[in-house]
């Protein structure tokens, strides 16, 4: 694609809205928010097997983004359509789902948990303080203690996505998401493994080694995916309340305008907080004209190919 100017555009409103789109326009986000509630009952009685609530608040937050998109598309041009893009974005998926995610969460993870209670043990016997499991206020009430949660990862995951846009070989890799001139629910997927590696040790991996318990983590996690699905929605939706505290798609998109100074801002990735606390947080009645990054592959190559181009970037 050819980056260029991103002047504000008000979204697609053609027809007259019936009950159902209205509905949809108001009640998806809401509905969205309320599949994550129950995840976290779900997890913190567990109801099920921690992965199986994890897969169905997925896929409850994808179809309720693709029965919006379907019906309150906010850009024609950029729905999910068969293409050489679609392809390479249904592979990254399956490659972040089926390789990536599993594999920073079954092994990296508790790699750092580990190292962490090693340095903890370590410390306790010199006398001093311990670090690594025990600095997180497991006492602390469970809402308490998600809200900390949240806030500690945010930080983490902030911290790295701003470097991400400004760090050469970080962004060679992190540019991959930003490359299509699209936004909706399938792109969203669009991350190089490695962006994936480092973003969740910057925020679960961080507070694995402050010691968070387990379904305090679990929980975060079902919260911070249906937001992420959302986050990307090609859909006409009424985010007013929520866009001073979310990671919504009315700030996310201006995190995709084209051109580097649009595109410095709202870094969030579930909360808005530190976008506030540091200033990047930005809020336009208008999304942008234009998304995406000049100068990545793959323009029709393939996914290998655009990773293929990101880690030459990254060493050039
Ligand atoms: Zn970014």
């Amino acid at each position: 694609m050819t980056a260029s100017t991103s002047a504000s555009v008000s979204p697609e409103r053609a027809r007259r809205a019936s009950f159902p789109d209205t509905l949809i326009r108001w009640g998806a986000f809401p509905a969205g928010l309320a599949v994550a509630a129950l995840a976290a009952l779900a997890l913190h009685h567990r109801w099920m097997p921690a992965m199986a609530v994890q897969m169905a608040a997925m896929v409850a937050a994808v179809l309720l983004v693709v029965i919006a998109e379907r019906r309150l598309p906010f850009r024609a041009a950029w729905r999910v359509a068969p293409s050489a893009e679609r392809r390479v974005d249904i592979t990254s998926m399956a490659v972040l789902m089926l390789l990536a995610d599993p594999l920073s969460k079954m092994t990296l993870l508790p790699l750092v948990a580990s190292l962490a209670a090693t340095a903890a043990a370590a410390i306790a016997e010199a006398g001093g303080r311990p670090l690594g499991l025990g600095l997180f206020p497991a006492a602390l009430p469970l809402p308490l203690q998600l809200l900390l949660a949240a806030a500690v990862a945010e930080l983490g995951q902030y911290g790295t996505h701003r470097a991400a846009h400004g760090v050469r070989w970080m962004w060679a890799m992190h540019g991959f998401h930003h490359n299509p001139a699209r936004v909706n629910w399938l792109n969203g997927f669009r991350v190089n493994p490695l962006n994936l590696l480092w973003h969740q040790l910057a925020g679960l991996g961080l507070l694995v080694a402050l010691g968070a318990p387990e379904p305090v983590i679990q929980m975060l996690i079902a919260f911070g995916t249906v937001v992420a699905v959302f986050q990307h929605a090609n859909a006409d939706l009424r985010l007013d309340g929520w866009n001073r505290l979310l990671s919504t798609a009315d700030l996310h998109r201006w995190h995709h305008a084209a051109g580097h100074a649009q595109g410095q801002c709202n870094f969030g990735a579930v909360l808005m907080l530190w976008d506030h606390v540091f200033g990047t947080y930005r809020r336009h009645d208008a999304a942008p004209a234009v998304v995406g990054v000049a100068g990545f592959e793959p323009k029709a190559a393939g996914y290998l190919a655009g990773l293929r181009e990101a880690a030459r970037m990254a060493w050039r």
